[in-house]
């Protein structure tokens, strides 16, 4: 719809562009044709449409949330960033308008939603047992050379934020606590050392490795692929 609004005001316009088809600079004057108009109407109304289901799932989510409490502990992250990093994903999928929405219903029953600072923090970098090592985004598994503990990146990253709170504007994780909860822990206890037989760590320890190695896809690249093995399986599923 887009691509066809373009034709049309080029067709209508020719006089505000270049050789090369681009606008030219300065002021202009633009006709803009009835089937034009018609076009961006259309298009208006799939915009709103889009923006009042998504905010409708974003409400969705956020109840969901709000079952499991009301006091929320996120990452403070730039969506500025994120626009920049991976593009139109973030404006279709909206995370700040979704943080504002949990937000305001979090206030709404007593609780609210803190923003860990993560440079402070660096979660994600961190073990139950304090040691400190960065890992490359593709990796999705922390394993920790010191003590051994495995366990998915981004649950472990949520449980570290449990026990993570600010003091006088500094934001401090209390491993002694998170490291003996642990023990407690429905999921996140099968990854302690010694749960894992030895013979299973060492194939899961090269596999990070091995995927360390490959190059990383980039971010705008890895949703398309996925449409579009999705198309084919949709096509594959309509009978013919
Ligand atoms: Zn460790």
């Amino acid at each position: 719809m887009q691509r066809a609004l373009d034709r049309s005001r080029r067709k209508n316009n020719p006089q505000n562009y270049t050789e090369k088809g681009v606008v030219k600079k300065g002021r202009k004057s633009w006709i803009n044709s009835k089937s034009y108009k018609n076009l961006q109407s259309q298009l208006k109304e799939v915009h709103r449409k889009l923006s009042s289901h998504r905010k409708s799932l974003h409400g969705n989510l956020a109840n969901r949330v709000l079952k499991m409490g009301n006091c929320i502990k996120i990452e403070k992250v730039s969506y500025k960033a994120w626009q920049k990093l991976y593009g139109k994903s973030v404006s279709r999928q909206a995370p700040s308008a979704f943080i504002s929405i949990l937000t305001r219903k979090a206030q709404q029953l007593g609780g609210g939603v803190d923003e860990i600072n993560t440079y402070q923090t660096a979660l994600s970098q961190h073990c139950i047992c304090t040691e400190k090592k960065k890992k490359p985004l593709s990796q999705r598994t922390h394993i920790c050379d010191k003590c051994g503990f495995i366990a998915p990146r981004d649950e472990l990253s949520a449980y570290l934020a449990i026990f993570t709170s600010c003091h006088n504007g500094l934001w401090l994780t209390d491993f002694n606590l998170a490291n003996q909860a642990v023990h407690r822990h429905r999921t996140l206890l099968r990854g302690l050392a010694g749960a894992i037989p030895s013979a299973v760590m060492a194939d899961l320890a090269s596999q990070i490795q091995s995927t360390n190695r490959e190059v990383n896809p980039s971010p705008r690249t890895r949703p398309l692929r996925q449409s579009a093995s999705r198309r084919k399986l949709d096509a594959n599923l309509e009978p013919s």
